[in-house]
């Protein structure tokens, strides 16, 4: 008999396979565990320690090769963890009590865990990636097997609790029909590197997936947000279908003949050539931050000049938006000064840092992006990251004349790029029209935007209900920023989460966007969706869904003028 369980579907691609439920064991028996002398205690941890990092490092690698630089980085962060003074004090404080190693790493990283599950936004995960290495390090202690997710047979559907980083980046895109898991939301690092891979995946099933017994079969059709156990033909035919959409390498337009771009988010040169395949038509958000992490110093201007070279040369004809660095106090860059700040999201980041203590690493960013630029075909433009008033902008845009005076002196031959700024504030759309009067263009920001709209932390899955573009003062505050940007001539983009959900590419180009900048993964049913769209009928989706009131009627109205 068919059922279907609802969970949040985190790529718009579906599959079809037999489960396999995953379930990493449960780990030693800690009461039953005899500490040995000390000394032989803190050998068999220090031994576990090297092996653990052993086996991050090559997953490391691997993930930066398999899904990119940037999601590799949880593992340098697990390195880290790994050598804290305050975590491997605590564990030989305890072997020195007479705890044997299995039995100190449980205390010392629960007390830590403990300590990151009180705190908010990114630091909670944390407690994640921390509860990830304790099982390490307890699996290497106890010498425990590991279950090989990349061996798993062709068409198999993982089921699991929860999938850590390390599980998920074993997967392989080409063999896993999908996977679902009990736990976890859109933000969770098992659904970004879904999305990142192009993996079919359903997360936060609840209690109801622990019912799925294994060796059934399964569809996990993510676009739909349902996982349906022993599918009928008719879902099996359009599961199986959906995996095909076409990559359509040109420029799409509404079936009314609007032009819209469909642009890619990249981190780092490693995706592009991934961007370029799935049809990019350029790239609308170059999060360059992630050129400055996990290092000891900051690139200089000659390593980034190369790699905005890379970046535009891949893509001659169309346009490349590289925002500056949006650095602040939820990821930490160890040769930078970052205050701990009790509420980071509300903290120095983004353009405040820029104008602030990073002025340096800006005027350098800047020098090198305009030189890259100079020596290059493509279309480069600048886009500055949570912008609140006109000031920083303004301050920003002296930055950018004084750079290129400079620059000029020097006898390089500045060609202007267009610069833009991020929507990613309530005051920044508030301000839109002002905004737009100074530069070419806007992008609007949704991941940030609806967690300062909807006060709901974006990591936070308590609030991840209000965290959703999709209420109406998030429409409203789109639509307000659209208008501003056409009224002063600026185009108008989207790179947040948002843009990339193909369900709602229609309202999007109701509500007037020219450009939606996504994950890789979604462009292809992206550009599908635009060009099925009738821009009339869009307008008026857009205007039913501003006349809401709430969000579940903003969805009602979605769903039924499919
Ligand atoms: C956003 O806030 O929507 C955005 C695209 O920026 P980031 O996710 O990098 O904060
Ligand atoms: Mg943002």
């Amino acid at each position: 008999m068919t059922r279907t369980l609802s969970g949040v579907g985190v790529t718009p691609l579906s599959g079809l396979g037999t489960v396999r439920w995953y379930r990493p064991d449960g780990g030693p028996d800690l009461d039953a565990i005899q500490a040995d002398d000390p000394d032989i205690e803190h050998e068999r941890f220090e031994r576990a320690r090297e092996q653990a990092d052993e086996e991050l490092h090559a997953e490391r690698e691997r993930t930066a090769k398999v899904v990119g630089e940037d999601e590799a980085e949880i593992f340098d962060a697990h390195r880290q963890f790994l050598s804290d003074p305050q975590i491997t004090d605590a564990v030989e404080a305890a072997i020195d009590s007479g705890q044997a190693a299995e039995v100190a790493v449980d205390s010392a990283f629960g007390d830590a865990i403990d300590q990151f599950e009180g705190m908010e936004g990114r630091m909670a995960e944390r407690a994640d990636d921390l509860r990830d290495l304790r099982d390490r390090l307890l699996r290497l202690l106890s010498g425990g097997e590991r279950i090989d997710l990349a061996e798993l047979p062709a068409g198999t559907a993982v089921l699991a609790e929860r999938l850590t980083p390390s599980d998920t980046a074993q997967l392989d895109p080409d063999r896993i029909a999908g996977f679902a898991t009990a736990t976890g939301g859109r933000t969770s690092h098992a659904a970004i590197f879904a999305r990142s891979l192009g993996i079919p995946a359903i997360v936060g099933v609840g209690e109801a997936l622990f019912e799925v017994e294994d060796g059934v079969e399964v569809a996990v059709d993510a676009e739909n947000d349902t996982l349906v156990v022993g599918p009928d033909e008719e879902t099996r035919e359009r599961v199986s279908e959906k995996r095909d959409v076409e990559i359509r390498r040109e420029r799409v337009e509404t079936a009314d003949g609007v032009e819209i771009e469909v642009a890619a988010n990249v981190g780092t040169t490693a995706e592009i050539q991934g961007t370029v395949d799935q049809g990019a038509d350029g790239i609308g958000l170059y999060r360059t931050e992630f050129l400055f992490l996990d290092r000891e110093s900051p690139p200089d201007e000659s390593e980034q000049v190369d790699t905005y070279r890379d970046a535009l040369e891949s893509f001659p004809e169309g346009r490349v938006v590289v925002r500056t660095l949006d650095i602040g106090g939820d990821k930490p860059v160890p040769y930078l000064d970052i205050p701990d700040e009790e509420n980071p999201f509300l903290g120095q980041r983004g353009i405040r840092r820029s104008l602030g203590p990073d002025t340096d690493l800006f005027e350098t960013q800047l020098r090198a992006l305009l030189r890259a630029s100079a020596d290059t075909e493509g279309t480069l433009s600048i886009m500055f990251p949570l912008v609140a008033t006109t000031d920083e902008l303004d301050a920003a845009l002296d930055r950018v004349d004084s750079v290129t005076e400079a620059l000029e002196a020097d006898g390089v031959a500045v060609d202007m790029p267009e610069l833009g700024v991020m929507i990613e504030t309530p005051g920044a759309v508030l301000m839109a029209d002002a905004l737009a009067e100074r530069i070419d263009f806007l992008s609007i920001g949704t991941n940030d935007l609806a967690q300062y709209v909807m006060a709901a932390a974006r990591e936070n899955d308590a609030v991840a209900d209000l965290h959703d573009p999709r209420h109406p003062p998030v429409l409203r505050a789109i639509r307000r920023t659209v208008e501003a940007a056409h009224d002063h001539d600026a185009w108008v983009g989207m790179c947040g989460e948002m843009a990339g959900d193909p369900d709602l590419t229609r309202l999007l180009v109701g509500l007037g966007l020219d450009e939606l900048s996504m994950s890789a993964v979604t462009i292809p049913a992206v550009k599908a969706a635009v060009s099925e769209t009738e821009s009339t009928a869009a307008r008026a989706l857009a205007d039913r869904a501003l006349a809401a009131s709430t969000k579940h009627d903003v969805i009602e109205i979605i769903n039924t003028q499919q």
